[in-house]
C-alpha cells in the first residue's frame, strides 16, 4: 500500500506552526509497516486541496489528512474528500449527540453553536471515528482501491484519534503485522553504532536493524514483519541477543522509552528511591524524572544548587573542597551527591556539576566539563565526562547530555544494587 500525508491548514504554510501531524502520523504508519512516499501541506483554499487530493490520489492509495474538520466555513476538507469520492454528505445522528455530550460536559452548559453541527455531517458510507478531547469527529471514506482519512488538526484530538482508531482501521488492511522493539544505547555515538553493525544491517532484511541518533544517545530499533505479533516477536529475539553481546555495557534498557521512564522503573521494581543535586543542569534532570506520572513513589527530593553558597549551605559540601578543587570537580561532584543523600534520606544521590557554556570555560576547565557521581550506601562513583562537541550554540546539548548521563549512572548504580541484593 502506498500512502501518503496531506496537510491542511494556512498556519503550517506560513511557518505559525510545526507540522507535528504529519511526523506523529508517518511515525505511526512505520510502525504498520506502510511505506509513506510523499507529504504536503496545502493552504486553506478549496481550489487547491482539491487538487493536492486528486494528486495525492494519483500517486497513492491511502491518503492520511489533518486540519480542516472545524466548524467554520473556511474547514472544507470532508466536501472536498465528499465530492472527489462522488458521495453526498449526511447528518451522522451519532456523531451529532457525541458533540452534544462533548458541550455538556466540557463546556459547563454552554451552549453548542449552529456551526458545530457542521461537524456532524459525513459523506455516505464514511467510517466515522470519535473523538475524545475535541468536537469533530475523524472519518475514513474507501472506494475499495483508494482511501482517505481525515483527522482534525489539533493533536491533542488527532494524535488519540490515529493510535486508538486509525491504526486498527488500517491493520485491517493489511495482511500481515509490523512489530518493533527498541534498544536503547548510550556512551556511544550513532556513526559508532552504525559502523560496527553495518554488515549486520545489510544482511538483515526481516527483521531490519535501524539506528536512531537522539540527543545524547542511540536506538536502534529491529522491526519484523510477520503474520502476527507472536511470530515476529520470535524473529527479533536473536537479534536482540546479537546485539546484547556486541554492545552490553552500554545498553540501558529494551523498549524502557526514556533514560527518566528506565530509572524511575527500576526503581520502583526494587522499591529504592533518588534524589538529586544538580547544578549545570538547572534541574532538568528532576524536572525529566518527575514527568513521569507516579514518579513520587521513589523521588522525593531534587535540590537546584547553582551558586557555591548554596552548594555549602544546601548540600554541605565544603567551602575547603571549593576551593581546591573548584565546583566543577570530581571532589565537588561527589559531595554533592552525598549531600543529597544524606539530606533526602534516600536510597540514591546523583548530582551533576558543569560548564554549559558559552562563557565561563578555561584551558583547564573548557566549556563541555562535566562531573557526574552518584552516591550510595555500596556503590559510590563518579566520572569526569567531556560534552563538548567543538559546534556553536551546545548549551542545551551539553546539559541535555549531562543529564541523560547522569541517569545512565543512576541506571548502572540500581543494578548494582540490585545484585548486591540492594532492593527493599
Ligand atoms: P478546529 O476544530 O480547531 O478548527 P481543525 O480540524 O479545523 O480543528 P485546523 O483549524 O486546521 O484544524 O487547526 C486547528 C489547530 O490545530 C491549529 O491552529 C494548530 O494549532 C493545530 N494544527 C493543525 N494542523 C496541525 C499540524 N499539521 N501539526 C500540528 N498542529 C496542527
Amino acid at each position: 500500500m502506498r500512502a501518503e500525508i496531506l496537510c491542511v491548514g494556512t498556519e503550517l504554510l506560513l511557518g505559525d506552526i510545526i507540522n507535528t501531524n504529519a511526523a506523529f502520523a508517518a511515525r505511526e504508519l512505520a510502525k504498520l509497516g506502510i511505506d509513506v512516499f510523499n507529504q504536503s501541506v496545502v493552504g486553506d483554499n478549496p481550489a487547491r486541496l482539491r487538487d493536492a487530493l486528486r494528486i495525492a490520489f494519483e500517486r497513492s492509495d491511502l491518503v492520511i489528512m489533518t486540519g480542516g474538520l472545524g466548524p467554520t466555513y473556511d474547514d472544507l476538507t470532508k466536501e472536498t474528500v465528499a465530492e472527489y469520492f462522488g458521495k453526498k454528505m449526511y447528518l451522522d445522528t451519532e456523531s451529532l449527540e457525541s458533540i452534544k455530550q462533548y458541550f455538556s460536559k466540557m463546556h459547563s452548559g454552554r451552549p453548542m453553536t449552529e456551526n458545530n453541527v457542521k461537524q456532524a455531517y459525513m459523506p455516505e458510507g464514511a467510517t466515522v471515528f470519535h473523538n475524545y478531547n475535541g468536537t469533530a469527529p475523524g472519518l475514513a471514506v474507501s472506494d475499495g482501491k483508494k482511501t482517505a482519512i481525515l483527522l482534525p488538526g489539533p493533536p491533542l484530538e488527532m494524535e488519540p484519534m490515529m493510535t486508538r482508531s486509525v491504526v486498527p482501521y488500517l491493520k485491517k488492511m493489511t495482511d500481515h503485522v509490523i512489530f518493533s522493539r527498541t534498544v536503547h544505547i548510550i556512551g556511544v555515538g550513532e556513526s559508532y553504532v552504525e559502523s560496527v553493525l553495518k554488515d549486520y544491517m545489510l544482511s538483515h532484511t526481516n527483521p531490519t536493524v535501524a539506528p536512531y541518533a537522539k540527543t545524547g544517545e542511540v536506538q536502534l530499533r529491529i522491526t519484523a514483519s510477520a503474520k502476527n505479533e507472536e511470530e515476529a516477536s520470535l524473529m527479533i529475539e536473536p537479534v536482540i541477543e546479537d546485539i546484547r553481546k556486541i554492545f552490553s555495557d552500554y545498553i540501558y534498557g529494551i523498549d524502557v522509552g526514556t533514560l527518566e521512564n528506565a530509572a524511575v522503573q527500576l526503581l520502583r521494581e526494587h522499591g529504592l528511591t533518588a534524589a538529586t543535586a544538580e547544578s549545570c543542569t538547572g534541574g532538568g534532570i528532576s524536572q525529566r524524572i518527575t514527568n513521569i506520572p507516579g514518579a513520587s513513589e521513589v523521588f522525593g527530593c531534587g535540590v537546584c544548587t547553582y551558586s557555591n553558597e548554596m552548594k555549602e549551605k544546601l548540600l554541605g559540601v565544603s567551602p575547603l573542597t571549593l576551593k581546591q578543587f573548584g565546583a566543577v570537580s570530581e571532589e565537588t561532584a561527589k559531595e554533592m551527591a552525598k549531600g543529597v543523600r544524606e539530606l533526602s534520606g534516600a536510597d540514591f544521590g546523583i548530582s551533576v556539576t558543569g560548564i554549559a557554556g558559552p562563557g565561563g570555560g578555561s584551558a583547564e576547565k573548557p566549556v563541555g566539563l562535566v562531573y557526574i557521581a552518584v552516591d550510595s550506601e555500596h556503590y559510590k562513583k563518579a566520572e569526569r565526562l567531556m560534552l563538548s562537541r567543538g559546534r556553536e550554540n551546545e548549551r542545551s546539548f551539553i546539559r541535555i547530555t549531562a543529564a541523560n548521563n547522569a541517569l545512565r549512572l543512576l541506571i548502572e548504580a540500581i543494578h548494582a544494587a540490585a545484585k548486591k541484593g540492594g532492593s527493599r
